[in-house]
């Protein structure tokens, strides 16, 4: 049989020899000239949608990909067995003052059914074109769609429970970015009263605030104040405010929990209570509840009085050091490790006297 196009005699593939099959077919079809818009600010660039990049070599194998239409691209060091799909590549980067060279060969089949291998060489230039994505205009053009604000009922926020609750805020918004560019905080403004975040994103914000009450109790407000008028929607704009509460618990109060009296040593992630050797625990769920139900209350410390344990016997007798009466203390109300002589704050209440440690 003869090539229709050389007139060589040989095996023929659709009417043509091997030699002019080649050059009659090709495997991909890629431009000279590639600009990629890059973001200047975070390692995305555009390809259709934005994507995120490591290596130039990521925004390559995108273009690889998308010139191969339906078809696979796999970059490999070595060629093997020529495949119509996927298609092997090999390529070589040479970076230019301000674009990239690519040379690169393609090897396989053009069609399913043939068996001629055909290896390509294609050059082509990527050209970044630098900019600003979507997300970092509006992360660095001071955009925000909510107000977050961390609070404490009852007293402003210590300068160290400001720290946390940044710290904490911060590293929920990392973890976030991850699945969402919105959730990045624009803004971080300390007051007087606690800490306000800017956000981007408002309903990670709500998000943000449930994860922080299930895991320090308190509370959640949501409020929404008139910020314009968007005249291309027609509608009032609204800007939402959440506010997280922690509980009014804090170190040093007095608080009187299931019949006996407990001192707050660690009001930040748990309830913790502490007198003499005795200690207890309380996630603030249950603070919240047992706080509801009345178990739990908060002692002024203007109601406790100063004492010394003057004996033991059943219980103990504490010794008012205002008054020199005595008072009796049952056994069920002595805290472990309370021993003779030692100073004690003591309530009466309910006709009980109750101790803790000063
Ligand atoms: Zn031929
Ligand atoms: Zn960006």
């Amino acid at each position: 049989m003869f090539c229709y196009k050389c007139g060589k005699e040989a095996r023929l593939v659709d009417g043509l020899c091997r030699e002019c099959y080649v050059k009659e077919h090709s495997l991909i079809t890629l431009e000279t000239h590639y600009p990629v818009v890059i973001c200047k600010y975070c390692d995305t660039y555009l390809y259709d949608v934005w994507r995120q990049f490591s290596y130039i070599e990521d925004i390559i194998d995108t273009i690889l990909d998308k010139a191969a239409g339906k078809r696979r691209i796999r970059a490999v060091d070595d060629f093997g067995p020529p495949s119509y799909d996927p298609l092997q590549v090999r390529y070589k980067v040479i970076p230019e003052k301000e674009t990239f060279v690519v040379e690169c060969e393609v090897y396989g089949r053009d069609d399913p059914f043939s068996d001629v291998a055909i290896t390509e060489d294609h050059v082509f230039v990527v050209e970044p074109k630098y900019t600003v994505c979507p997300r970092c205009s509006k992360k660095y053009g001071g955009y925000y769609e909510a107000i977050f604000q961390v609070r404490r009922e009852g007293r402003p926020l210590t300068a160290d429970e400001a720290q946390y609750f940044i710290d904490e805020v911060s590293s929920l918004s990392d973890a976030e970015l991850e699945k969402n560019e919105m959730a990045f905080i624009a803004k971080v403004q300390t007051r007087k009263e606690g800490v306000d975040f800017q956000m981007g994103s408002l309903k990670f914000t709500k998000k943000l605030a449930r994860t922080l009450l299930s895991r320090y109790g308190g509370s959640i407000g949501e409020s929404h104040r008139l910020v314009g008028f968007d005249r291309q929607e027609g509608k009032e704009r609204h800007r939402t405010t959440i506010v997280y509460r922690l509980s009014k618990f804090e170190p040093g109060q007095y608080v009187f929990y299931k019949g006996s009296l407990w001192k707050v040593a660690n009001a930040v992630d748990k309830l913790s209570l502490e007198t003499f050797d005795d200690a207890a625990t309380i996630d603030f769920k249950k603070v919240e509840k047992e706080a509801s139900e009345g178990q739990l209350e908060i002692v002024g410390s203007e109601f406790l009085r100063k004492g010394l344990i003057a004996s033991f016997n059943d219980g103990a007798e504490v010794l008012a050091l205002d008054t020199y009466e005595t008072y009796e203390l049952e056994a069920a109300s002595v805290p472990k490790g309370l021993t003779q002589g030692d100073q004690v704050l003591f309530l009466i209440k309910d006709s009980r006297c109750h101790v803790v440690n000063p």
